[in-house]
């Protein structure tokens, strides 16, 4: 299978021929369909197998044909959030936004604790379609008004496990309320025990399910 094979957009393919790629991995191979036809995903692969690709792939350009024309710039809700549980795992997913969305005009912003908040709120300010963040600084900017999650289309959970042996799932249980009903959600973990089950089944309708 390759890439052509996947119903991407082509300004996709073009962002992944200068990328280097050439063929999708299995989780891609096997994520990206569901995704694109706005399934909920239960993915359970490691990193390094490409997952950040196959949600942030499709995730992409479902944001991108579901785009308002003549949008204004500004503050305005976000229509991605992808929660994940460290600042260096936030900045590759932001990277990754920036690699396969280089021929998109949508914008993202990578919000973590441990810096000043300023440059996360100017960029939240400026607009975005999507934000990449880590749930402690997602709580912090939330409470203080500046992050709008009313109109939310797509929620991914990035590393599921991992957030759990962090701590991490009382502040994603404050989360989970603020966001729509109505969305898409994609949940990503390593591995799944009980607790990890649980969780998943809080959050996905109907999930189809792959592992690699
Ligand atoms: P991840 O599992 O998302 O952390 O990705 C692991 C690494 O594989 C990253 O450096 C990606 O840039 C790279 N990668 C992801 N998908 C592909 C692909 N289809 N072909 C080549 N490299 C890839």
């Amino acid at each position: 299978m390759t890439f052509d094979d996947l119903n991407l957009l082509p300004a996709l393919l073009k962002a992944l021929h200068t990328a280097g790629y050439e063929r999708p991995t299995p989780i891609q191979q096997q994520a990206i369909p569901h995704v694109l036809d706005a399934r909920d995903l239960l993915g359970v692969a490691q990193t390094g197998t490409g997952k950040t690709a196959a949600f942030t792939l499709p995730l992409l350009q479902r944001l991108h044909e579901a785009k308002p024309t003549n949008q204004p710039t500004g503050p305005r809700a976000v229509r991605a959030l992808i929660l994940t549980p460290t600042r260096e795992l936030a900045i590759q997913i932001g990277e990754s936004f920036e690699t396969y969305g280089q021929n998109l005009k949508l914008r993202h912003a990578v919000i973590f604790g441990g810096v000043s908040q300023h440059p996360q709120v100017q960029a939240l300010q400026r607009g975005v379609d999507a934000l990449i963040a880590t749930p402690g600084r997602l709580l912090d900017l939330i409470n203080q008004g500046y992050v709008n999650l009313k109109h939310l289309e797509i929620f991914v959970l990035d590393e599921a496990d991992r957030m759990l042996d962090m701590g991490f799932i009382n502040d994603i249980r404050k989360i989970l309320p603020l966001l729509p009903k109505q969305r898409q959600s994609l949940f990503f973990s390593a591995t799944m025990p009980p607790t990890i089950q649980q969780l998943a089944d809080t959050i996905l309708r109907n999930p189809v399910q792959v592992a690699v």
